[in-house]
């Protein structure tokens, strides 16, 4: 089926008649699904090497940086590249438009992991700044993308970025396992031997490999660019280009990752940050009266709960790790594994379950939950999640423990994730003004790096040693978690009126 002609409106699909593509979803769909994946795939690789890297003696190959400093880099690193979110959705509204602003930030991505692939200290931090700008510039362009496929009405909304969604983790599931087989493995380091490479390099070719990754994301996206219709045009020819506020928000962006970076030194600086939404909130929400302003309250609402959300999931690299590692049993069946594993098993749970959502959201049509709805329940499941560690924790006192407590633990936070991750991307593209949509999405990848900054400081707390204070500490989070989701049950109707929507009985 061929999309319809261009609209005026430049930014947002006329595809809602398309159902040509998987699952009765626009053709644009699936396109975007394997670029997003191969972009993950490059993403999540070189992630899952960048620590060890960098700790890694330099008779092994790495870096030998010292763990603080080298964890440093690591979570400014990562902040970065989720902040720089903001900067590349105002570049892709006003100068770019979002297809040329994925393009673009794909091929400097693409760079950046080449120039990982060289082993030397310049091409290192060249690369992380490369991979941090262009996925700034990549990410959240891609996502307004696919809401661009749908109109506001279209009830396949939400279940297109669960599917969206879906390939984002087939690729973070099988990046690690690849990469990480390149740099560590002894059956690769033969390998390279005996093609007369030096077997200390194998990292680099693991860093190579995510570029491959990238390079084949960005072929399919070439390939398939005229599926996307019109969406995602650079503004007219002939349109003022806001030169002076572009550089006001690169400036704005800059002094905000300063600032972060600087909490690590002055913490007083947190509560600071962290307060700014809710005034807000209050502001766009209660003091104005428009309804713009009310939209943007309510993409204020769900920016907090999106920090309070990574905040908590994001310390399965850290505190949840730390449990796998030094306090769980990592057998199961006679079968011995390693505590790294456990990475994977969100990603699996997300592939296995995102089309089951996908399905679910399609089938209620009108009768989905409200948006705040699915936050709602987003941070019930992950609440949930932390108080099933709390028995989990007791028993520690009498040593390891099942490996299912943690599959229990992450089966309920990807239920939460799915939830409220696509459910949010979706609420973004849905609730920005079409010339804000990159904007908009670059303030929710915002939340996603405030939040992975405070999950960095919350799990500064995590004892392995004394079981009672291990408790507490998954409690404490537990109820912080619960606390936050009652709070939004209650202003779940004023958060629909904000929205827009007529607020029934959910
Ligand atoms: N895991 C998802 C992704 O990589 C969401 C990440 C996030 O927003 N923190 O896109």
């Amino acid at each position: 089926m061929h999309a319809p002609t261009p609209s005026v409106e430049p930014q947002t699909a006329q595809t809602d008649r398309d159902h040509g593509g998987f699952a009765g979803h626009p053709r644009g769909l699936s396109m975007l699904y394997y670029a997003e994946m191969w972009e993950r795939f490059s993403y999540y690789g070189m992630r899952a090497l960048l620590l060890l890297f960098m700790i890694a003696p330099l008779t092994m190959g790495g870096l030998g940086f010292d763990q603080k400093f080298a964890a440093q880099i690591y979570g400014n690193y990562t902040m970065a590249s989720y902040m720089v979110c903001i900067l590349g959705g105002y570049l892709a509204d006003n100068f770019l438009g979002a297809r040329r602003a994925v393009l673009i930030g794909g091929l400097i991505i693409t760079a950046g992991h080449y120039c990982l692939a060289f082993a030397s200290i310049p091409t290192f931090y060249a690369g992380l700044i490369l991979i941090a700008l262009g996925t700034g510039l990549l990410k959240p362009s891609i996502s307004t993308l696919v809401g661009g496929l749908y109109s506001p009405e279209d009830t396949r909304r939400d279940a297109g970025f669960s599917l969206f969604y879906m390939g984002i983790n087939l690729g973070a599931f099988a990046a690690p396992l690849v990469v990480g087989w390149l740099a560590q493995s002894d059956q690769f380091k033969t390998l390279l031997t005996g093609w007369g490479f030096d077997p200390l390099h194998s990292w680099h070719w693991g860093f190579a490999a995510a570029g491959v990754g990238m390079t084949i994301g960005m072929g399919v996206y070439l390939r398939r660019l005229h599926w996307l219709a019109h969406i995602g045009q650079a503004p007219a020819t002939g349109t003022p280009r806001p030169w002076d506020r572009l550089a006001l928000v690169a400036i704005g962006t800059a002094a905000l990752l300063g600032v972060m970076i600087a909490s690590d030194y002055f913490p007083w600086i947190n509560p600071l940050v962290y307060a700014l939404p809710i005034v807000g909130v209050i502001y766009f929400g209660v003091l104005k009266k428009d309804p713009d302003s009310h939209r943007i309250a309510a993409i204020l609402v769900f920016f907090i709960c999106a920090i309070i959300f990574w905040a908590v999931f994001e310390q399965a690299g850290s505190s949840l790790t730390l449990f796998a590692d030094e306090l769980t049993r990592n057998e199961t069946f006679g079968y011995a594994f390693p505590s790294s594993w456990f990475q994977s098993v969100n990603s699996l749970f997300v592939i296995a379950l995102a089309p089951l959502f996908a399905w679910l959201w399609v089938r209620l049509r009108e009768r989905q939950p409200s948006i705040p709805m699915k936050f709602f329940w987003g941070l019930v499941f992950l609440g949930l999640s932390f108080a099933l560690l709390v028995p989990a924790a007791q028993l520690t006192a009498a040593g390891k423990v099942s490996p299912w407590w943690l599959v229990g633990v992450y089966f309920l936070q990807t239920i939460g994730e799915l939830c409220l991750s696509p459910v949010g991307l979706s609420a973004m593209s849905k609730l920005a003004p079409a010339k804000l949509a990159g904007l908009v999405m670059g303030i929710w990848f915002l939340g996603s790096a405030l939040g992975n900054k405070l999950a960095g400081v919350l799990a500064g707390s995590f004892d392995a040693k004394d079981p009672l204070a291990l408790a507490n500490f998954f409690w404490n989070q537990a109820l912080l978690v619960g606390g936050m989701s009652l709070l939004l049950l209650i202003l779940v109707p004023w958060v629909r009126r904000l929205t827009g929507e007529q607020a029934t009985t959910d």
